[in-house]
């Protein structure tokens, strides 16, 4: 097997009502079916997802929440405020985001942001990838993935790695269970999670810092499927140990 990746040179900086597909599409060309893997970063600052930490009020919750894990307390505010429920709050604050997905500070960014302001995730992110996704096939023509992508510590270990956060055009997961292995032994829980595989090395593409690389194109894997949604990724919660587990901590 082979593919190629690459990333996608000379993006400008973002700004609040850009269109990233056309952006993309004025420097390089898509081919049928390659994934365009774009970090949040660039999407939320195209959907203006910024809070000026000034204008934030904290409340009572945030600021005990804030003695706790050393953040600022506007900031823990704006975590709260994307929040349906708070599994951790120290020595780093872990919720659950409106969005379903359970990560570190819902997903609120500082870095590569101007001034004092945060940046929210998109607020519905396979929503932004869909209109990414349309948006390049009015421009070229051509049926590709999106996947939108954050960077994430990860438990039990140490490094932080890519994460699909937002999805389209492609499944969230390549599920082998029910076929066999080299000696025909079925397969009984393989469900891979190929969105996170794609956005781990897009990710090492992009970098973290001042690279200004936030979109990768992945040329030569056939992956495209019209069906896919981040929620696929989200362990169900009677299913997830961890979650009860934090939840009898803080009970
Ligand atoms: P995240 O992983 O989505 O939180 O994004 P990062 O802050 O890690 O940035 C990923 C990549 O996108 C890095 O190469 C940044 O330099 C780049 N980046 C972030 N914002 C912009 C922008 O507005 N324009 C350009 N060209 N690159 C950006
Ligand atoms: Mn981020
Ligand atoms: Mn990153």
């Amino acid at each position: 097997m082979k593919a190629t990746a690459f990333t996608v040179e000379k993006i400008p900086l973002i700004k609040p009502g850009d269109n990233i597909g056309k952006i993309i599409s004025e420097r390089t060309k898509l081919e049928e079916h390659d994934i365009v893997i774009i970090s949040s970063t660039v999407v939320s600052k195209s959907e203006n997802r910024m809070r000026s930490i000034n204008n934030i009020c904290a409340t009572e919750k945030a600021k005990n929440i804030a003695l706790k894990n050393g953040n600022e307390p506007e900031f823990v505010q704006a975590v709260l405020d994307e929040s349906i429920e708070v599994l951790l709050e120290y020595p780093f604050l872990l919720v659950c985001t409106k969005n379903g997905s359970v990560c570190v500070n819902a997903g609120i960014d500082r870095s590569n942001v101007e001034g004092s302001n945060v940046l929210l995730l998109p607020e519905n992110p396979d929503e932004s990838a869909r209109k990414i996704k349309d948006g390049l096939f009015n421009l070229t023509g051509k049926k590709v993935s999106v996947i939108i992508t954050d960077t994430n510590g990860r438990a039990f270990r140490i490094g932080q790695t890519g994460a699909a956060v937002g999805i389209a055009g492609i499944k969230a997961m390549r599920d082998w269970r029910g076929t066999c292995d080299l000696f025909g032994r079925i397969l009984e829980v393989k469900n891979e999670g190929v969105v996170d595989e794609l956005a781990c090395f897009a990710n090492l593409l992009m970098g973290e810092g001042d690279g200004g690389t936030p979109v990768v194109v992945i040329h030569g894997l056939e992956m495209y499927d019209e069906s896919g949604v981040i929620s696929d990724l989200f362990r169900p919660e009677n299913e997830d140990v961890i979650r009860k587990a934090l939840r009898s901590l803080s009970a």
